[in-house]
């Protein structure tokens, strides 16, 4: 990260310029409200902190943390906590101003906030994983809060982290605080459906943005890059509806079958082993032919920036669907457009997990909890009646997905600011 880092002023290639630049792209759009835009190219407040620890070992390791607040124009700020060596202050910016436009895209009574840990998390024990959860939620417990800011799992983060998170912002409070995270175990105020709701959310747009392109989803191939939480359950939902799963990247490689790999023997090895822990069911081939193995959906669902503009040129995918956020860089965005490319894109893509995390933090607050298929009808509504809006946004401006989603968002977004004036 740069000396020099400030919000306006990215450094290369770095996912906050890729947000600035999609935010430029919407200005034609927004009439008036344009006046207010530079609102979202700051966020409105970010948090560094230190995480010191004792590690098993008897040594003090220190970890840095960050929390940054987007805009909370519409509603208490809402994003994932990332555990990851690569995580920057500027990457958070990037991923909570995603947040932002997220929650208002499919129209969630929130703003954007994102946090992470620079951490690899697979190098602690589960004792030092848990001490690093608790500090830095004790540190940025300055900020979050039920009404505030709620916190959710994100890279690397899962349910148990957010049980840890909770009792230490409880403890703090002298309360029990169910509504401060959400994606917690079920027993402890999570809500049903929730781990698989990015995936679903993933699949949801993706089944109506292929038949709206005429493309049969039976026999269709898929190559999805990431296999955790959000790419594992798109992959099973579609392979579910009669797709293929032609390629799948993780973090230790790359697996192809052109037959289709078979599900139910590889997901179970690749939390453990990775994807190339299934050799048996398909060849391991080096990571940059990946991009090129003949398919008809991507998903990208790993880390931002990882389709380039070599890489967009390279597919042969007629849909690429966003699991992970930020995932397409400008130029490849640009690529994939003239290319007859299209792209169903990660704020509205992938927002199933906000949205099933707003019916936990609604439910925490009403202390009644919903049934799973009351759950999946409510996730499949909002995502199909925020994506047919954005369609015809689309349809109506001549612009790809993501212009249209950016110009719904950022107009519900200006319009909160400009009704609620300038403080003081
Ligand atoms: P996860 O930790 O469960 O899985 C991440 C996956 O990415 C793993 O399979 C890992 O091996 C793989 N990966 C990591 N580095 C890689 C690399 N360099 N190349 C290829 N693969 C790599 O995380 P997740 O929750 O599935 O999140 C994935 C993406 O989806 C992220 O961009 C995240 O911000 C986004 N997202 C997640 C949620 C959610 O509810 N979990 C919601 C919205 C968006």
């Amino acid at each position: 990260m740069s000396e020099q880092l400030s919000f306006v002023s990215p450094t290369a290639n770095s996912p906050w310029g890729t947000y600035l630049s999609q935010v430029d792209r919407v200005v034609p759009y927004l009439g008036p409200l344009a006046r207010w835009v530079e609102t979202l190219k700051r966020p409105k407040r970010a948090l560094i902190v230190d995480v010191p620890i004792e590690m098993d070992d008897g040594t003090i390791a220190h970890f840095e943390g960050y929390r940054v607040q987007h805009n909370m124009s519409r509603g208490p700020g809402k994003g994932g906590i990332r555990f990851h060596p690569d995580v920057t202050l500027e990457e958070v910016m990037a991923l909570s101003a995603w947040m932002t436009i997220k929650t208002a895209a499919v129209n969630l009574p929130y703003g954007g906030a994102k946090g992470g840990i620079r951490v690899d998390p697979k190098k602690l024990s589960l004792q030092e994983l848990e001490k690093v959860t608790r500090r830095y939620t004790s540190e940025i417990g300055i900020i979050i809060g039920p009404h505030t800011d709620i916190p959710a799992p994100d890279v690397n983060t899962n349910a148990q982290i957010m049980a840890w998170m909770m009792d230490t912002y409880s403890m703090n409070v002298g309360g029990t605080a169910t509504g401060v995270v959400t994606g917690k175990p079920l027993h402890l105020g999570g809500s049903l459906g929730r781990v698989k709701a990015t995936g679903r959310g993933v699949f949801v747009t993706g089944r109506e943005a292929a038949r709206r392109l005429g493309m049969d989803l039976r026999g269709a191939r898929i190559a999805v890059q990431g296999f955790g939480n959000v790419g594992s359950v798109a992959a099973e939902l579609f392979a579910d509806a009669g797709a293929k799963i032609v390629a799948v990247q993780d973090h230790t490689g790359t697996i192809v079958n052109s037959n289709g790999l078979d599900l139910a023997k590889l997901v179970p090895i690749s939390r453990t082993d990775g994807v190339v822990g299934f050799k048996a069911g398909g060849d391991i081939v080096p990571n940059e032919d990946f991009w090129n193995t003949p398919c008809d959906i991507l998903i990208p669902a790993a880390l931002e920036g990882q389709l380039t503009a070599e890489r967009a040129q390279k597919t042969t995918a007629k849909l690429v669907l966003e699991g992970a956020n930020g995932p397409t860089v400008p130029q490849a965005d640009d690529i994939l457009a003239e290319r007859g490319v299209l792209v169903v894109p990660d704020v509205i893509c992938n927002a199933g997990g906000v949205t099933v995390s707003y019916f936990e933090w609604v439910q925490d607050f009403s202390s009644f909890f919903w049934d799973e298929d009351e759950i999946n009808v409510r996730l499949d509504r909002i995502m199909m009646n925020a994506l047919n809006h954005i369609w015809d946004t689309a349809d109506k401006h001549k612009i790809t997905l993501r212009t249209a989603t950016y110009a719904v968002a950022c107009e519900r977004i200006l319009m909160a600011r400009q009704e609620r004036g300038l403080y003081p």
